[in-house]
C-alpha cells in the first residue's frame, strides 16, 4: 500500500476557548477524490481551513508526504503544493478575473496550470477575462476561485463547499471540470453538503459530527443508513 498523501492524526482546533475538533484521524490517498459531509458546525471548515494552515495546530498533528506541516504557515503550505478553495470563494473585488488568476499563481509552484489551461477549462472566464471579478455570477466567481488555487500548481486541493448557493446548472459544469482537475493525478477533498454528489464523485467518504469522525468508508458501499446516522447522531 502507498503511503497517503496527507496523514491528520489527533488533531484539534480552538476558536480561543472554544475546541472545534477533537482527535480528528483522516488520511488522504494519492490521486484519490476524498469527500468530507456533516451537518452545519461540525468542523468541515475547520479541518480544511487546519491543512491550509489558516489554523494554529501542533507540528505533527498534520503530515503532508511525511513532513509534518501543522505548524507551518499558509503561504509555507501554498508551498508545499496544497491549494484551499474557500467558503464564499474569497476573491478579490477591486481585481479583474485574470489579476485574480494571476495571484494565485505567485504562492506555490511552478507546474502544467497556466492562464491558458484554466481558460481551456472554464472557457467562460476567457470571454469575461477583463472584467472585474464581482461582476460575475456566482458560480462564475466559483471557477475564478478554482481557477486561482489552480494556478498555484498544487498536488493536492481542498473544495469548502464547493455547489453551495449555485444554480444547478453551474454545479454541472463545475462537476464537469472536476476529472479535468484530478485527472493528471491531483488528489482533492471536497467538502459537499449534497450528500448524493459526494458519494457519487469521491473514493471515500468522512462526514463529520461536533468535531468528531462519526463515519469513514469507500463512497461505493456506505448505507444511507449508517450516513443518517452518522450525520445528526440518531442512535
Ligand atoms: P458549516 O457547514 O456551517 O460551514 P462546518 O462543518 O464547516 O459548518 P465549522 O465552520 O468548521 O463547521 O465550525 C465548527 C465549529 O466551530 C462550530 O461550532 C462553529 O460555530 C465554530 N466556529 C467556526 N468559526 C468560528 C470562529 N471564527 N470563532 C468561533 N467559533 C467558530
Amino acid at each position: 500500500m502507498p503511503e497517503p498523501i496527507l496523514n491528520i492524526s489527533k488533531l484539534e482546533a480552538f476558536y480561543g476557548d472554544f475546541q472545534a475538533l477533537y482527535g480528528l484521524d483522516l488520511t488522504v490517498d494519492e490521486g484519490e477524490v476524498l469527500a468530507i459531509i456533516g451537518a452545519n458546525g461540525a468542523g468541515k471548515t475547520t479541518l480544511l481551513r487546519s491543512i491550509a494552515g489558516l489554523m494554529r495546530n501542533g507540528p505533527d498533528q498534520i503530515r503532508y508526504r511525511n513532513q509534518p506541516i501543522g505548524a507551518l504557515r499558509a503561504d509555507q503550505v501554498a508551498a508545499r503544493g496544497l491549494a484551499l478553495v474557500p467558503e464564499g470563494r474569497q476573491l478579490f473585488p477591486s481585481l479583474s478575473v485574470e489579476e485574480n488568476l494571476i495571484i494565485g499563481g505567485r504562492v506555490g509552484r511552478k507546474g502544467p496550470w497556466s492562464l491558458s489551461k484554466v481558460y481551456e477549462l472554464f472557457p467562460i472566464l476567457d470571454e469575461r477575462k477583463h472584467q472585474a471579478s464581482t461582476s460575475l455570477s456566482g458560480g462564475q466567481q466559483q471557477m475564478v476561485a478554482i481557477g486561482r488555487a489552480l494556478m498555484s500548481n498544487p498536488d493536492l486541493i481542498l473544495f469548502d463547499e464547493i455547489s453551495l448557493g449555485l444554480a444547478p446548472i453551474i454545479i454541472k459544469d463545475i462537476y464537469d471540470a472536476l476529472p479535468g482537475i484530478v485527472g493528471g493525478g491531483m488528489s482533492a477533498v471536497i467538502v459537499e453538503q449534497d450528500v448524493t454528489k459526494a458519494l457519487a464523485v469521491s473514493s471515500r467518504v468522512y462526514c463529520l459530527q461536533d468535531g468528531r469522525v462519526s463515519l469513514e468508508g469507500a463512497s461505493s458501499t456506505v448505507s444511507r443508513e449508517d450516513i443518517s446516522r452518522a450525520y445528526f447522531g440518531i442512535e
